[in-house]
């Protein structure tokens, strides 16, 4: 294990959170190791870590003021063992090759998880749409669908959406591989919902982190009802958390973005949740926002210099971080347990640190890791490709349904797996163990490619 990690340190010394991302997976799997020299014969490890494929490419595009602009896309096609390549594209400037690798790790085992067939991908740009034009965002797209459109397809890889990549994002993008492939497949999901999109993929990945938590505390027979909840982030998945939160009777006190945070000690309720979508999906304006149209809320810029995240410490009883990776440090999370949390659902990818993780899991909270917990998305992006294949659209119920049912099903196999391995309880483990096995088996099975 050891080797494994100083040759992706020494290959790329400055990839730290892809490091990060693959040191977890390691330090879980270590009695699955033991028990299996097999996978140590066929040097699976070694291979996992490898993507398959990683294509990087310049994407040049024409700002309003007509100067040409340059940025750099990437595609990383990790592993294809169980299925063509699946994950989303984020456009956020701090995009690097490293992130998005550990993203594209992640979400190999995160798909392995959800049963369905996908292998694992992840993809981007240090583009950043905020504060661009439409007519920007759409000309940025069409450059970089003009290069990636020859390296996917509904059979090989189908990315999504992520941050910075919504349903303006995905049109655009999907047009120009309508255009230059002309064939119209479900090469993208999050389309929207009348030109192939499926009803509950944008709630997705909020609800079924929602659906997680609920799941977790019902270990404890406990449930969401009057659960005061601390929420970070503005975008798609924190909004979706929010509504399921509020949906089952729960109360949401705190939510950010890039620039500072929210705290509403009133709770927000339909109406405010609703002028929040409005506020960052059509005006795209910033948090602070919130605070100047309701008295009850107090808005608390980003101080650059402070090494903890006060949204993190208010009395709560569950935390949904739902913005980014490294949201929450040791500081933050002892301020978890000295603020009696129960349950810590990672909606984003990679939220926590990993010495918060040991704090939060040292400290008896329950711990629902974002490769367990944020699955939700990618798996009714997995029923929008089944949909698009058969050419029909399930109604909203039943999608909502499938999605429930995958997210216990996941939670039960990471207990089952933690349990089989000695890590009773141990969701972190338990659902790198679970994703792994399936994944170097399909791998075992199809020889050394
Ligand atoms: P969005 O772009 O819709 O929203 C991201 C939110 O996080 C925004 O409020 C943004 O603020 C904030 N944010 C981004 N970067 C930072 C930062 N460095 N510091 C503080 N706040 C930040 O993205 P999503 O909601 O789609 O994604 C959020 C997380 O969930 C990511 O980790 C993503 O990988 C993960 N995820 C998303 C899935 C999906 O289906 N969308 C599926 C599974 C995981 P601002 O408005 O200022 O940019």
């Amino acid at each position: 294990m050891l080797r494994i990690m100083e040759i992706i340190k020494s290959k790329d010394p400055d990839q730290q959170e892809f490091h990060q991302a693959v040191s977890e997976i390691l330090e879980s799997i270590k009695p699955v190791m033991d028990q299996h020299p097999e996978y140590r014969k066929a040097n699976i490890l070694e291979r996992l870590v490898e993507p398959e494929r990683v294509i990087m490419f310049r994407v040049p595009w024409v700002d309003d003021g007509g100067d040409v602009m340059v940025n750099r896309g990437f595609r990383i096609e990790m592993n294809s063992s169980i299925g063509p390549y699946k994950g989303g594209l984020r456009f956020h400037p701090s995009v690097t090759l490293g992130i998005l690798k550990f993203l594209a790790f992640e979400q190999v085992f995160k798909n392995a998880l959800t049963t369905l067939p996908m292998g694992g991908g992840k993809g981007g740009s240090d583009f950043d749409p905020k504060g661009k034009s439409d007519e920007e965002v759409m000309r940025f797209c069409q450059s970089f669908m003009a290069e990636l459109f020859r390296h996917i397809g509904a059979n090989t890889d189908i990315p999504a959406g992520d941050i910075g990549v919504g349903a303006r994002e995905i049109g655009f993008l999907f047009g120009m591989y309508k255009k230059l492939s002309n064939e119209f497949t479900g090469v993208l999901t999050g389309k929207s919902l009348n030109w192939g999109g499926s009803l509950i993929r944008p709630e997705a990945t909020g609800y079924g982190a929602v659906y997680f938590a609920a799941e977790m505390l019902g270990t404890l027979d406990q449930t969401l009802e009057e659960k005061i909840c601390l929420v970070s982030g503005a975008g798609n998945v924190a909004q979706y958390t929010i509504e399921k939160i509020l949906d089952l009777n729960g109360k949401v006190v705190t939510f950010s973005d890039s620039s500072g945070y929210i705290f509403d000690e009133y709770g927000l309720d339909h109406s405010k949740l609703e002028y929040l979508k409005i506020l960052k999906n059509i005006k795209r304006g910033r948090v602070e926002e919130y605070a100047a149209k309701y008295s009850s809320a107090i808005y608390t810029p980003v101080d650059p210099d402070a090494d903890f995240n006060p949204l993190w410490d208010h009395m709560a009883d569950c935390a949904f971080p739902c913005a980014t990776q490294n949201e929450i440090n040791a500081k933050d999370a002892q301020n978890l347990v000295k603020n009696k949390i129960m349950a810590v659902t990672e909606g984003a990818n990679m939220p926590t640190e990993p010495q918060g993780i040991e704090i939060i899991i040292d400290n008896g909270l329950l711990f629902g890791p974002g490769k367990a917990a944020n699955a939700g998305g990618v798996s009714v992006s997995g029923l929008e490709m089944s949909q698009n294949s058969m050419r029909l659209a399930w109604p909203r119920e039943e999608v909502d349904n499938r999605l429930k049912i995958i997210m216990k099903n996941i939670h039960s196999t990471c207990l089952e797996a933690a349990d089989q391995y000695g890590k009773s309880g141990n969701y972190v483990d338990g659902a790198n163990i679970a994703g792994f096995i399936k994944v170097v088996n399909a791998m075992l099975d199809q020889g050394v490619i």
